[in-house]
């Protein structure tokens, strides 16, 4: 199971990622996805359904690399909680999402980049779930109060999600998401074959030269 959420699709960008407005009964309504991305929301929302047991949760990250990531974070964020018990509250909470040193210092720089002061734990969560799975399980995918758009990506944008092995004319290797999507394209006149080869060529170029 992949442990990162896609980047959003032309349809759930707008709402930095989170859903997509769709028409039921002649009224707009926001829903998650179809995407990959849309799909894996969903998934976390059925967990949140049913959440995990707490005592069943065992951390990955180590409590020293946790502790390490906790006074980065304590250090460099103005208001970030301070001393001995700042610190291994933020420690807890970052075992409680990263699952690994590389995951934690992603977190660290995103949240010394995304904020001039500490916006809070449930924050961080926030930012944390804009990209990676939580460890323990509870993935906050709430409109932040400080980017009502969405956590700004630090990823390259990319439209179209073409997976290396996608068969030619597909858009996805969910067979019944492929043909929703091509059916749907098709009615908006979006996309000519030729246009879907064309994007492929587009996304190998681009992942050769970054
Ligand atoms: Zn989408």
């Amino acid at each position: 199971m992949s442990m990162e959420y896609p980047e959003p699709c032309a349809l759930c960008a707008p709402s930095g990622g989170t859903h997509r407005l769709i028409e039921k009964d002649g009224v707009e309504v926001s829903d998650r996805c179809t995407c990959a991305r849309g799909q894996m929301l969903r998934r976390a929302d059925e967990r949140r359904q049913n959440p995990p047991d707490p005592g069943q949760f065992r951390p990955t990250l180590s409590t020293k690399a946790a502790t390490q990531a906790a006074r980065a974070l304590s250090q460099m964020i103005p208001d970030a909680p301070r001393g001995v018990e700042g610190v291994t509250m933020l420690a807890d909470e970052l075992m409680c999402l990263c699952r690994n040193v590389s995951q934690a210092q992603w977190l660290v720089k995103r949240m010394t980049r995304l904020y001039s002061k500490w916006p809070g734990i449930r924050e961080m969560r926030i930012v944390f779930c804009s990209r990676f799975m939580a460890a323990d399980g509870v993935d906050l995918m709430e409109v932040s109060a400080h980017y009502p758009q969405g956590i700004p990506s630090d990823r390259p944008s990319r439209l179209v999600e073409a997976p290396a092995r996608l068969a030619l004319g597909s858009v996805s290797n969910d067979g019944a998401l492929n043909a929703e999507v091509l059916t749907a394209a098709r009615a908006k006149r979006l996309a000519s074959p030729k246009r879907v080869v064309n994007v492929h060529a587009y996304t190998e170029k681009k992942e050769v030269n970054g």
